[in-house]
Formats: C-alpha cells, sequence, structure tokens
C-alpha cells in the first residue's frame, strides 16, 4: 500500500519518533504548527475517520491516552495543548491514514481559520 505513514510505521521512511508500540506510532511533525508537534497515528492504516470501524475504537480512544501522556511527558498537560483530527479536503486531511495532532508549547487560537 502507498501510504506515506504506513511507511513511517515500517520503518521504509525515517521520522523522529517519540513514542511507539504495538498499536501507535507517535513522530514528530515535519512542519511543526507549534514549539511541539507531533502526530499520533495507529499501526493499522486507516483512511479517514470516516473509516473508523466498531472495532477500532478502542484503539481511537487509545491514541487520546497516548497524547495525553506524551503532553504530561512533555510538561505542558497543565498549561494546555491541542488535538486535532482532520478529515477530508474541507478539514485539512493531507496524509489518508488518520492522525491525531498534538500541539503543545504555546497558548492555541479558536477558531482555527
Ligand atoms: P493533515 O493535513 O493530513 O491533517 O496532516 C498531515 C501532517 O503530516 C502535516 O502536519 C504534515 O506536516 C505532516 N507530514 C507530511 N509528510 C510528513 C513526513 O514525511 N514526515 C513527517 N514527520 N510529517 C509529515
Amino acid at each position: 500500500m502507498d501510504c506515506l505513514f504506513c511507511k513511517i510505521v515500517d520503518g521504509e521512511i525515517p521520522a523522529d519518533i517519540l513514542y511507539q508500540d504495538d498499536r501507535v506510532t507517535v513522530f514528530r511533525d515535519i512542519n511543526p504548527q507549534a514549539p511541539f508537534h507531533a502526530l499520533v497515528i495507529p499501526k493499522r492504516h486507516i483512511p479517514t475517520i470516516n473509516d473508523i470501524a466498531d472495532e477500532d475504537c478502542e484503539l481511537v480512544g487509545y491514541m487520546l491516552k497516548v497524547a495525553g501522556d506524551i503532553a504530561k511527558e512533555q510538561g505542558f498537560s497543565e498549561t494546555g495543548y491541542r488535538t486535532v483530527f482532520n478529515c477530508n479536503t474541507h478539514g485539512g486531511q493531507t496524509v489518508y491514514h488518520i492522525h491525531l495532532h498534538l500541539l503543545g508549547g504555546k497558548p492555541m487560537g479558536w477558531p482555527p481559520y
């Protein structure tokens, strides 16, 4: 499958990996939008959040738990941070393997445009 993030999971494309286990990989975004910007991805290929099946629900919840753990480890869980899933064109999705953006280290604006 020609998927950039599957290639990062498989080690075919290098990334600055912060954490991985049998279910998820976490790596720094190549084009950070905050002092800290990482992507939490499932090892399983799921193209968009529209494709999340019932059996993926625990995995997706686990992605959020891992994001919270990384935020704690990075020291910004108390000041706060932003987590985002973009979906399809209007959502701004550019890589079709679901990923949870974890951004921290500065106050975030809202709304996001
Ligand atoms: P999306 O726009 O799909 O929500 O987010 C895709 C993210 O992947 C973007 O923030 C982009 O900077 C990041 N990205 C794209 N290609 C690469 C890559 O080869 N390596 C890493 N580490 N991040 C990437």
